[in-house]
């Protein structure tokens, strides 16, 4: 009798995730792709129609932030193109997924490089957002984040109402370091996770390209979603073939029978 290789797959991923010890998914575009966002680059996004972005934008904004904010803003420009899109944006199964094995005890974080919001939107709790959240403006001074519409956008650059500091679009720009607090976060979870659930990104941009590779040198498992190969994809325990938003509620699906929920 033929065996059924995905279900298998998806067995032998539940039961790597069943029997760690700290679980951390790590997400990136595909995830995001699947709820309707189009990646920056390629047909539709939102690089190929307003230019790629100036490699030292972060060094431009510093220089002139009146201006950086002014051209951001631009009825037409990218910033207002972005926040229309991920506030229309929905969370798709494979978000509501995670958000599940959280709930469950499962996952200990997830770790994403997207920053449409998509997971806090569905409901996970511990997020660390590696190259921040379209939705949140941060102080360059003090790092608070704070909600779009708190911040009247009337006088540029806008101040942080807390310390004073100039506010930036909490989205991390070219040349602009990962803001620590963030970063200290990501590594403080990819030391304890012996189990990482790599969905819907090839984990080939530093820093996110690092926490996969270190989980496997100390002898962690990595599980892949996604439906291609990816450079991941010889360093993982199990590939599981296909879109995030079909795979990750199968597992659920399958956890939940293991442990008799
Ligand atoms: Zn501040």
């Amino acid at each position: 009798m033929p065996t059924d290789g995905a279900t298998d797959d998806i067995e032998r991923a539940a039961d790597l995730l069943l029997r760690a010890r700290h679980v951390v998914a790590l997400t990136g575009a595909g995830l995001s792709v699947e709820s309707g966002i189009p990646p920056f680059r390629g047909p539709g996004g939102l690089w190929t129609k307003h230019g790629e972005p100036p490699m030292n934008g972060y060094q431009r904004f510093l220089a002139d932030p009146a201006q950086a904010w002014r051209e951001r803003l631009a009825p037409s420009g990218p910033m207002r193109e972005l926040w229309k899109t991920v506030q229309a944006a929905q969370p798709n199964p494979g978000h509501h997924a995670l958000v599940q094995l959280e709930a469950i005890g499962v996952l200990g974080c997830v770790i994403t490089q997207n920053i449409d919001n998509l997971h806090r939107a569905a409901g996970s709790r511990r997020v660390a957002e590696i190259h921040g959240n379209a939705l949140l403006i941060r102080c360059i001074g003090c790092a608070r984040r704070f909600q779009r519409d708190e911040i009247p956008l009337e006088d540029l650059p806008p101040r942080c109402p807390r310390c004073g500091g100039i506010l930036k679009s909490d989205t991390v720009s070219f040349g602009e370091p990962i803001p620590p607090d963030v970063l200290a976060e990501c590594f403080a979870e990819s030391d304890q996770c012996d189990c990482m659930l790599v969905a819907g990104t090839s984990a080939t941009v530093y820093p996110a390209a690092q926490f996969p590779l270190d989980v496997r040198q100390r002898g962690g498992a990595l599980i892949e979603v996604n439906p291609y190969d990816t450079e991941l994809t010889p360093y993982c325990a199990v590939s599981l073939r296909g879109p995030s938003g079909t795979v990750l509620p199968q597992l659920v699906t399958r956890i939940l029978r293991v442990r008799g929920l």
